[in-house]
């Protein structure tokens, strides 16, 4: 018989809840997610505040759209970390009280393998390299004895902040790739800067300086289409490098930033050349979403009790024994 799973998501803007299956089937995914002040950031306080508001909402329309009662679970699955630490007690609470209330096993997922579990299932993705890149990640990833280990990964801030961060320099409300998408696809002019590859891991914070200065002299569509020809650019070094490497047949690319079309054309021609697979989460599951929860929750299958269902603000995925 299958396992229905409720899967909660909560790290940073977007609050979810999903319900899945075992047998790999969505049967819902509701989510609702905190928009700053245009210029402004994600602030862990009002984006906690905006996730309890729309929690009970967000809840009770996942449970009508999968057509289940909460009796029907067979497990709870929440983010647990990493993130921001208020966001994260909201999706821990709820889960921890339905747990509790229901006696319904409770599971702690790893936000990142959630990304990964979700990834594999939806591309048919085997044994991957997997390049994470999100608003809380950037990472080059391949399964070692039971642990996604790191083959490359930022010095400082994701890709994603650098979109966000130059973004918001701009004007722009957070999450900003989309618009920065779109000015570069207007950009004709490339003007070089910081490409900073150490060993096989990135910086990106010396590319998000130089282009805010460079808005004063250059046209900002020149500016945003050289960051993003930079940036994916080391993006791709690396994960090539990783690819030869590993000697692994499949590229996985999944996180927020995986729904960039430049991106995706770069690493196609990186996948040709090295004879894998190139495989993309979808765009709807591919940023953060309760459905990614339920699938590592229904994965892992680890329960503890409610008393120990934690947050880890910090939590390194090369820490997590993967089922
Ligand atoms: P996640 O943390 O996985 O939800 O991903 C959110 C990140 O994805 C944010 O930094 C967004 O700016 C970024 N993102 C969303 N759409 C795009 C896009 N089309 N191009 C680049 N980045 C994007
Ligand atoms: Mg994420």
């Amino acid at each position: 018989m299958a396992t229905l799973a409720l899967g909660i998501e909560s790290t940073a803007h977007t609050f979810g809840a999903s319900v899945m299956s075992s047998s790999g089937k969505i049967l819902s995914d509701v989510r609702e997610v905190y928009r700053g002040p245009e210029g402004s950031g994600i602030h862990p306080r009002e984006a906690s505040r905006h996730h309890s508001e729309v929690a009970p909402g967000v809840l009770g329309r996942s449970l009508r759209e999968a057509k289940v009662k909460v009796s029907d679970l067979g497990l709870v699955a929440y983010s647990a970390g990493p993130g921001l630490g208020p966001c994260l007690r909201v999706g821990a609470v709820v889960a921890r009280s339905i747990s509790e209330y229901y006696s319904k096993p409770i599971v702690p997922v790893h936000h990142a393998i959630g990304h990964i579990e979700l990834g594999c299932l939806l591309t048919g993705a085997r044994d991957p390299v997997c390049l994470l890149i999100s608003g809380g990640h950037t990472a080059i990833l391949a399964e070692k004895s039971g642990r996604w280990r790191f083959f490359g990964e930022t010095l400082d801030i994701t890709i994603g902040q650098l979109l966000d961060q130059f973004g918001r320099f701009l004007g722009f409300g957070s999450p900003c790739g989309p618009r920065i998408e779109e000015l570069a696809n207007r950009g004709k002019k490339y003007i070089r800067m910081p490409y900073t590859v150490k060993g096989n891991d990135l910086s990106f914070s010396g590319i998000l300086t130089f282009s805010k200065n460079l808005t004063k002299s250059e046209r900002v569509e020149d500016v945003a289409y050289s960051l993003q020809e930079t940036a994916f650019a080391m993006l791709c070094e690396a994960t090539e490098r990783a690819l030869a490497f590993t000697e692994k047949k499949e590229l996985l690319v999944t996180g927020g930033v995986a729904a960039n079309g430049r991106l995706g054309a770069m690493l196609d021609e990186v996948c040709t050349r090295q004879g894998v697979e190139l495989k993309v989460t979808p765009q709807r599951y591919a940023g953060d979403c309760g459905t990614q929860i339920a699938w590592a929750g229904l994965v892992a299958k680890k329960s503890v009790t409610p008393e120990n269902a934690f947050v880890r603000q910090s939590w390194r995925l090369d820490q997590v024994e993967i089922a």
